[in-house]
């Protein structure tokens, strides 16, 4: 596929991700807007502390489409599985599609269903958030699957076509799959398990021995994303500018901290594009244009 390149690249469709988008359209940058859905806009009951909007969360999540539809905005339906650093600035991967970027803007949210002990300890070392990218790696092996949503089934599929058996541990809906080496187990998973690497996936009532455990969610912990990032805690370590430890890679929206709060988010997707402007004009002095 064509690997066109882009002067900034905004991931996540939600309202951090939005106000970034239209940020950066009317700072006329070329925009490259990537995401899985429009994030949780939707969910509230009733919004009340958002400027110059009553009514609920659907109500506001149309009115978000509607300002798309009037300001071009276009988000490309892409799951971001890896950003790297490049010698033109970052080059991201979502399957087999791989875009290029000047600047990043992450907004990609936070997990409600949080991290269990040994998740992020063992992430590289057994632990995965991304089937495709990981798959090929456990040919022949057992793995655990860990999903809270029937959207990634496709993905569980995939997964045993890789590995003997795919032990799918579904959190809130009943595992329905066609591959006849995916066993469904209905337990809480409570941590990850193993020395060197993973070696199993404790349940509140069992064990399970594996070589890998998959967990698909929609956010994945942000280092898992992106190689050397600076975290605190689960969010990503910004200065007041949005800016991260990474030269050139923005942040924006809960993925930086609490609170967790749709002006928050808005306030710092626009911040964080012109913070991208701003490095993008420090190239532009050093390239002499
Ligand atoms: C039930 C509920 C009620 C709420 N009520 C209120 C309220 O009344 N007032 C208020 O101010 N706030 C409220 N909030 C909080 C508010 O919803 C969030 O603060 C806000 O939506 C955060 O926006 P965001 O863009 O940072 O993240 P999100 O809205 O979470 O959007 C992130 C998006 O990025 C996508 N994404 C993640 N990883 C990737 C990837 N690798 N590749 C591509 N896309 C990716 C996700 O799928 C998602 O679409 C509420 C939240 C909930 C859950």
């Amino acid at each position: 596929m064509m690997n066109e390149s882009y002067q900034i690249a905004v991931i996540g469709g939600g309202i951090a991700g939005q106000a970034a988008a239209l940020t950066a359209k009317s700072l006329r940058l070329k925009l490259l807007w990537l995401g899985e859905g429009y994030g949780k806009a939707d969910s509230a009951e009733y919004v009340r502390n958002y400027p110059a909007f009553t009514g609920n969360g659907a109500a506001l999540a149309e009115a978000l489409e509607k300002q798309r539809a009037a300001e071009g905005l276009v988000l490309t339906f892409a799951r971001v599985d890896g950003v790297y650093k490049s010698a033109d600035g970052f080059l991201l991967t979502a399957g087999k599609r791989t875009f290029s970027a000047q600047t990043v803007v992450l907004a990609t949210g936070v997990e409600a269903s949080g991290v269990i002990a040994g998740e992020r300890e063992f992430l590289g070392r057994g632990v995965s958030y991304c089937a495709v990218c990981d798959g090929a790696l456990y040919r022949g092996k057992e793995i655990a699957v860990v999903l809270g949503n029937a959207k990634f089934s496709d993905e569980v599929e995939y997964l045993a076509g890789f590995a003997s058996t795919v032990y799918c541990v579904c959190r809130g809906f009943e595992g329905n799959f066609r591959a006849k080496n995916i066993k469904t187990v209905k337990d809480t998973p409570l941590a990850v398990i193993g020395e060197q690497r993973v070696s199993g996936l404790k349940l509140s009532q069992s064990e399970l021995t594996v070589d890998g455990v998959f967990f698909l969610k929609n956010s994945a912990p942000p280092e898992a994303l992106v190689g050397g990032l600076e975290t605190d805690g689960a969010f990503v370590r910004v200065t007041r500018d949005c800016a991260t430890n990474l030269k050139g890679l923005f942040a924006a929206g809960d993925i930086t901290g609490t609170p967790y709060q749709f002006a928050k988010a808005a306030g710092e997707g626009l911040v964080a594009v012109y913070s991208a402007r701003a490095y993008l004009n420090t190239l532009d002095k050093k390239n002499g244009e």
